[in-house]
């Protein structure tokens, strides 16, 4: 799909290694990703449908991860983005066995093909992309992909999003989330309980991965709810400046060290352009003399004074920028900052006993 990037995460080159064991495995491990990427393109395509965009797709040891610009999104848009995944793969399932059943082909039962893809896969002779074992392989990441995800309702897998949305039909989004993770905390404990006497590496990974997703889609649906009340015009600083654009960055540097300004923006017909001092710390000290303002600074739009600042806070977690200029008739009025925005929240975090 377009404007999707996909990467790797780091912890799945370890699995990438397979492609040297054999290269059955390393087909076996195409298949996997190309599953896997499947399945969290349908929730982007989805998403994409409900105008959330989609900015990255990773793919972990243990499957695939679509980095959603966190909007907080209606519960019906987050039910269907969250069932596309699991649905796909059971469309394919459904797809290979009209396929083996109208060719007459046999295909392994579930234990038969985890003996296979363990042992027998590495010695087999027949090129394993025309064998069954491999139409069967198709078949079992297909439909392991769809149950767990489905099945399990531990949020941030997809069967614990359905059982948010379901949730936030009648509740807050934040009490949805607050139940949704606390029957994830169990099933996840128990799941932990279960890989660890089992052996299970690969469970074990899933069952951490679980915990720490759970905890920050809660730390998330907090920040939003507590600082919905909370307009940015009160946290708006003036430590701004408005350059020309040709300036070194020596010279920006010492103004804005004259004028306290944490951030230096220019206006010109193309746009707002913006840099801060930490952007200016990047640039090497020797480059200094000679790189000019609009060489560092980032094309960003302006927000209104009359956001609240969980608005304020979702602006920054799309885009990145630790600090946003606030606009009114065409002319900056100040600028907020992600630091004043966190402190903000923590104050309310105390107030409110969590
Ligand atoms: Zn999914």
């Amino acid at each position: 799909m377009k404007g999707v990037d996909i990467e790797l995460h780091i912890t799945t080159l370890l699995l990438v290694a397979l492609f040297f064991v054999s290269i059955n495995y390393a087909i076996l491990l195409l298949v996997l990703f190309t599953t896997v990427i499947l399945h969290e393109l349908s929730h982007s395509f989805v998403a994409k449908g409900e105008g959330i965009s989609v900015e990255k797709i990773t793919l972990l040891p243990i499957g695939g991860m679509a980095s959603i610009k966190k909007a907080k999104m209606k519960p019906v848009s987050e039910f269907q983005m969250s069932v596309a995944g699991p649905l796909f793969n059971l469309v394919v399932c459904t797809l290979v066995l009209a396929a083996v059943t109208a060719l007459g082909l046999p295909i392994y039962n579930w234990a038969s093909w985890q003996y296979a893809v363990i042992g027998e896969i590495s010695k087999m002779a027949v090129p394993f992309a025309y064998s069954t074992l491999f139409i069967s392989s198709v078949f079992w990441m297909n439909y392991l992909l769809a149950i767990f995800n489905l099945f399990v309702p531990a949020i941030p897998l997809d069967g614990g999003r359905v059982f948010r949305s379901f949730l936030a039909m009648k509740k807050d989004y934040l009490e949805a989330t607050q139940i949704a993770t606390k029957v994830s905390t169990i099933i996840t404990f128990l799941l932990f309980i279960y890989a660890v006497l089992s052996f299970n590496i690969i469970l074990i990974a899933i069952s951490i991965f679980i915990y720490f997703g759970a905890s920050s889609e809660l730390e998330y649906a907090m920040t939003d709810k507590m600082l919905s009340d909370f307009p940015i015009k009160r946290l708006l600083r003036n430590n701004f400046l408005k350059v020309g654009g040709d300036e070194t960055l020596a010279e920006v540097l010492s103004d804005m060290i004259q004028s306290k300004s944490l951030v230096a923006f220019s206006r010109t017909d193309l746009g707002m352009n913006m840099a801060s001092i930490y952007d200016i710390k990047e640039v090497p000290r020797v480059e200094w003399g000679e790189k000019i303002f609009m060489d560092i600074a980032r094309e960003m739009e302006t927000i209104s004074p009359d956001l609240t600042a969980n608005e304020a806070m979702r602006e920054m977690v799309e885009t990145g920028e630790e600090v946003l200029l606030v606009e009114k008739d065409d002319k900056v009025i100040g600028c907020v900052f992600k630091d004043d925005l966190n402190h903000v929240y923590q104050a309310l975090k105390v107030k409110h006993g969590q």
